[in-house]
């Protein structure tokens, strides 16, 4: 009851799917398994990052500093 609680930072991800060229290094990377791949692809035919969990979401910015297209932006609360 009410353990789910956790009060570490949280953080939040905007991925700019126009950027992503669908490496998968942000989804192999974060720690707390946030990031899928979506079954969306941007319009240079790339099927892109999703942010999932956004719950899980530490703010530790792992993801940014993978991804090669410094297509994600790290938000901390
Ligand atoms: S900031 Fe950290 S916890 Fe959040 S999605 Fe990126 S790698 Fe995962
Ligand atoms: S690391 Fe960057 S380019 Fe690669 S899948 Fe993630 S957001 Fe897309």
């Amino acid at each position: 009851m009410g353990k789910t609680t956790k009060k570490n930072a949280k953080g939040k991800i905007v991925i700019d799917i126009e950027l992503c060229k669908g490496c998968k290094y942000c989804a192999m990377a974060c720690p707390k398994g946030c990031i899928s791949m979506s079954r969306d692809f941007n319009s240079m035919g790339y099927f892109v990052a999703h942010f999932e969990h956004p719950e899980k979401c530490t703010g530790c910015a792992v993801c940014a500093q993978m991804c090669p297209e410094i297509a994600i932006e790290v938000w901390k609360e």
